[in-house]
């Protein structure tokens, strides 16, 4: 069989990729009882995927819209309070940083106040979306405007990728070529990987951030969970920083930041500086997995406070997280992402943007006309007894399948699906319904499947696949000036077709990349090749997984290198 043919030659591709993601920095910690220091190469994708090439273009442009629309978002305080009042008194969570952006009103008025002070806002967005292959439509999954993570280790993905479809051309490339592997040659083609400057792009907007708020001399400090596995991730950003722009990171966990940092008098009196606390204060600096006690210089400014932790309650076990995420909110330094920025980013908020005519309120007619089309149904579980909500609960209840039930939760694996959905409408129903207005309810996006080589923990395996691209985007807001307004990179996280939820530091899904593809050219799954509904397009459809798509034109490749090989060898 032609599969178990190519397995060897695969398998010698996965172990060189294993070697290039580990001597390239794509690696995660090891986690468990391993030591601190221990690490592995992130789960990834052997070879890209095949996305088209005009959705990718259509998400990427609309990023520095969704920017502008989360900052308008986060301006407009009462749209918040009015939003999330129901979701709020249902979730503890989302209650306590509404009313953190109530009680810092009167310290950040008085921040603003501080003479030249401007307040400096920092977003580093990611857009996720999946293709949606009974609409062929194009839809967004969220928007996360605190901790996106992966930026780093994603762009590295892309050069990986590089390297895997190059040692696949390499292997292949002879002038005996069969027709179908100089056609795999042709798909494969390393040029339609699209470049994917992420970690230079947010670098950019953290260093711009930093010098905006504190000047010359002032330092980052990123807010980090203790024994965070993906510190490597986080770890690039901090060495880029430094390397090219020459800026320091301190990583604090919130934890900590009471003891370490506090506010200072400005040149014109106002307390509102964030600085390291008094000379000889032991500071728990948490470096790579590892916890050093070194002692901070006293006095040394925090241009911006980058949160790579503090989007799950289980971020604040006690009060002191809270005492510092209001000490930050009430200081002069940019903040990543400020509490409303942060509101902004719920799920409540994403869908209430979606409710007739509300987009459209924040960005006119013809922009909030092009994020529309991004947007999928979505639902506001706030009034059960309204008939649409009603209609669209008894929907839910019957026909699970077709729905996403989605708590006010950031970080994967929260979100309800099937039986367990309908099992929590009933009981939110069977209590009164208020509960609800905790959730909001989602169109179940359903991605065409592919199939992909799934490289983790030194293992691999092919599987069928199902995949979520993300976008970055960065703003930088001084005062009433929009210094950056960028769409900076991407990501793409591919799962088994068979899991709900995609995170990889949830451990579903691996990192990937794109592989940019037009209708027609046969590498795209038949859904969304342009050829759908004939009954040409249905035969397609039933073969296409064994010899459609990335790994069938790889296999291709392999397949010739092996014939060549025993040409040699006979
Ligand atoms: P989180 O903030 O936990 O990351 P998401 O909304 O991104 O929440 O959901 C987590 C994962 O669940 C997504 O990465 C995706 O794989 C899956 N998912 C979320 N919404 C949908 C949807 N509407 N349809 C299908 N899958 C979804
Ligand atoms: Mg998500």
């Amino acid at each position: 069989m032609e599969s178990a043919a190519t397995d060897a030659e695969l398998d010698s591709l996965v172990q060189d990729a294993i070697v290039w993601a580990s001597q390239h920095g794509l690696v995660v910690g090891l986690g468990g009882t391993a030591p601190p220091a221990a690490l592995i190469h992130a789960p990834l994708s052997l070879l890209p995927v095949a996305f088209p090439a005009s959705r990718f273009q259509q998400a990427k442009a609309a990023m520095t819209t969704f920017n502008t629309l989360i900052d308008r978002v986060a301006a407009d305080e009462g749209y918040l309070f009015d939003t999330l009042e129901l979701a709020g008194q249902q979730d503890d969570f989302t209650g306590r940083l509404l009313q953190l952006l109530q009680d810092s009103k009167p310290a950040r008025a008085a921040a603003a106040a501080a003479a030249g002070a401007k307040e400096v806002v920092l977003g580093v967005h990611r857009s996720d979306y999946m293709l949606d292959a009974p609409s062929g439509g194009f839809l967004q999954v969220e928007l996360n405007t605190i901790a996106s993570s992966f930026a780093c280790l994603s762009s590295i993905t892309s050069q990986l990728h590089h390297y895997t479809l190059q040692r696949l051309a390499a292997a292949s490339s002879s002038s005996s070529s069969s027709d179908a592997a100089a056609a795999a040659l042709q798909l494969l083609s390393a040029s339609r990987l699209p470049s994917n400057a992420a970690l230079q792009g947010i670098c950019r907007a953290l260093a711009a951030a930093v010098v905006a708020a504190g000047g010359p001399g002032a330092v980052m400090v990123m807010v980090v969970q203790p024994g965070e596995r993906n510190a490597y991730d986080q770890q690039w950003l901090q060495h880029t920083l430094w390397t090219e722009h020459g800026i320091v990171t301190r990583r604090l966990t919130l934890a900590q930041i009471p003891d370490c940092l506090q506010l200072q008098p400005d040149a014109a009196g106002a307390g509102s500086r964030l600085v390291f606390a008094d000379s000889g204060t032991p500071v728990g600096l948490v470096y790579f997995r590892l916890v050093h006690h070194v002692v901070a210089d006293s006095g040394t400014p925090v241009g911006l406070v980058y949160f790579r932790a503090g989007y799950t309650p289980n971020d604040y076990p006690t009060d002191k997280e809270w005492q510092a995420r209001a000490l930050i909110e009430a200081s002069t330094a940019a903040k990543c992402p400020t509490v409303a920025y942060q509101l902004a980013g719920s799920k409540k908020v994403q869908q209430d943007l979606a409710a007739p005519g509300v987009v459209e309120r924040f960005m006119g007619q013809q922009q909030g006309a092009d994020l529309r089309q991004l947007f999928a149904g979505l639902w506001s579980l706030d009034n059960i007894t309204e008939p649409t909500t009603a209609a669209v609960i008894q929907d839910a209840i019957q026909n699970p399948d077709r729905f996403v039930l989605k708590p006010q939760r950031e970080g994967g694996g929260n979100n309800l699906y099937g039986p367990e959905l309908s099992a929590a409408l009933q009981q939110g129903l069977a209590a009164g319904g208020d509960s609800l207005a905790a959730f909001i309810l989602m169109q179940r996006i359903v991605p065409p499947p592919q199939r992909s080589v799934f490289v983790r923990g030194g293992a691999w395996g092919e599987d069928e696949s199902l995949s979520e691209l993300g976008i970055y985007g960065t703003f930088l807001r001084v005062g009433d000036e929009v210094v950056i307004n960028e769409e900076v990179g991407h990501l793409v996280r591919t799962k088994t077709s068979s899991s709900n939820e995609g995170g990889v530091a949830a451990g579903f899904a691996v990192l990937d990349s794109p592989l940019l593809s037009e209708p027609g050219e046969g590498l795209l799954p038949p859904q969304l090749d342009g050829s759908s509904g004939s009954t040409a397009a249905a035969a397609a459809a039933a073969s296409w997984g064994e010899s459609g798509g990335v790994l069938a034109a790889a296999r291709a490749l392999l397949q010739q290198q092996q014939q060549q090989q025993q040409q040699q060898q006979q």
